[in-house]
């Protein structure tokens, strides 16, 4: 009697249960309805400023738009995205990784491990997380995990001529004392110098030893010239041979450096490896490798002692956050290379954000203050040498398109519908 009593009022608690009730809240509870979106296009503006950079933006039915920014080996994204196009078109955003797979893995005979590839998929990616945030109301480093930190250091690239046999020319006598009134806590100089007059070969990079003098001479002469409390990197490009990199290594260790940079070719790791422990000066690479498999060897063979993914070509913010999480795994610290707009720089403020091992991220633009200031419609982000993460839902900086079109490449499109 009272079992078969019992059997009718369970039947009617189930219309209440509490998975009904868990589905009927999150059905009607904005905080976990996200909008159901729907790829429409995807449109590039190619723009010149240090280097070319194309800006991508995938738009959606829902009036929201993600925007993202590829550098360096942009000049052929803006074709390469317009393949992938038709089969983004009606796809959902917010699957940013099967998205990134998906045309990492298609390209595999195209080259999609790395170069103009994986550059123009960056800019996929990142446009994808600032879609993601928009649509869910969240800044991009929430995403990706939280924040170690509120604020990001940036350092200071001084994009200076090498000059006059090491000694600081006007440019150099201008910009030092404004990089420091800046608040920067650390900046960089270039050491390799095509014109140096004790060059003999134009094409070979063993240097003379009038070379090596001229540069200790200018890494001395800046050193003297700015805080003793500011770090120093220096860039050598990768132009020189592994014995010349070794020698500048060890010549400049009593500068105390925060590292020497492609002190030879990046692609060759063991001598790479062979200059990094003939020194304690800290060696650091990575401008141009591409995704977890570029870096592998790299940090397996412990070759550097800090890595410089760029995020606009490494294959985007998710992929640089893995790379940063590799080297986590050998305590090698993260020197994001960047050299791109206030948009690309933030997205990957957002990025360094979500990885512990951060130690500062590039700033490139000192020879374009007027697009540097305006390029956002935010203004500047660089505070006393830091930028401080923003809350607003995605990459949390908007384009001014007024001042941007301005550096567009001529003859390219600007952001106009695909077809
Ligand atoms: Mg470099």
């Amino acid at each position: 009697m009272l079992k078969g009593a019992a059997i009718p009022a369970l039947g009617s608690l189930s219309t209440f249960s509490l998975p009904t009730l868990a589905a009927a809240i999150q059905t009607n509870s904005t905080p976990y309805q996200r909008m159901k979106l729907k790829i429409t296009d995807v449109r590039t503006a190619q723009v010149r400023v240090h280097g070319s950079q194309t800006h991508v933006r995938i738009y959606t039915d829902q009036g929201i738009y993600g925007q993202g920014e590829a550098t360096d080996a942009a000049v052929g994204a803006a074709s390469l995205i317009r393949g992938w196009r038709r089969m983004l078109i009606g796809r959902d955003p917010l699957n940013v990784e099967p998205i990134w797979e998906q045309i990492r893995t298609m390209g595999i005979f195209a080259g999609a491990q790395g170069g103009q590839y994986t550059t123009a998929l960056s800019g996929i990616e990142i446009a994808l997380w600032d879609l993601a945030g928009k649509a869910l109301g969240l800044p991009i480093y929430q995403l990706l995990g939280g924040k170690f930190r509120d604020k990001i250091r940036i350092y200071c690239d001084s994009d200076m001529p090498v000059t006059n046999q090491g000694q600081l020319g006007p440019e150099a006598e201008r910009k030092l004392p404004w990089i420091k009134a800046q608040g920067f806590t650390a900046m960089k100089i270039d050491l390799d110098d095509a014109r140096d007059p004790t060059r003999w070969d134009r094409v070979n990079w063993t240097a003379s030893n009038g070379e090596i003098d001229r540069i200790v001479k200018f890494v001395s002469n800046v050193r003297a010239a700015i805080p003793a409390s500011m770090a120093l990197a220096c860039d050598c490009h990768g132009r020189y041979d592994a014995p010349t990199g070794k020698k500048i290594a060890i010549a400049l260790e009593p500068f105390k450096l925060m590292w020497v940079e492609e002190p030879c070719p990046p692609e060759d790791i063991d001598a790479m490896a062979d200059i990094r422990h003939s020194t304690s000066t800290p060696i650091a690479a990575g401008e141009n490798l591409y995704m977890r498999w570029g870096y592998r060897e790299l940090l397996q063979k412990e070759a550097v002692d800090i890595i410089q993914p760029d995020f606009q070509k490494v294959g985007g913010l998710a992929e640089a956050q893995k790379v940063a999480n590799l080297a986590q795994t050998y305590y090698i610290p993260v020197a994001p290379h960047c050299v791109v707009s206030p948009i690309g720089v933030m997205a990957t403020c957002h990025a360094c954000a979500s990885f512990p091992n951060f130690l500062a991220c590039e700033w490139h633009w000192i020879n374009y203050p007027d697009y540097w200031t305006h390029w956002v419609k935010e203004g500047q982000i660089i505070k006393d040498g830091f930028v401080t993460l923003p809350d607003r839902p995605g990459i949390g900086v908007e384009m001014d398109e007024a001042v941007a079109k301005k550096a567009q490449i001529p003859g390219t499109p600007w952001f106009e519908p695909g077809k």
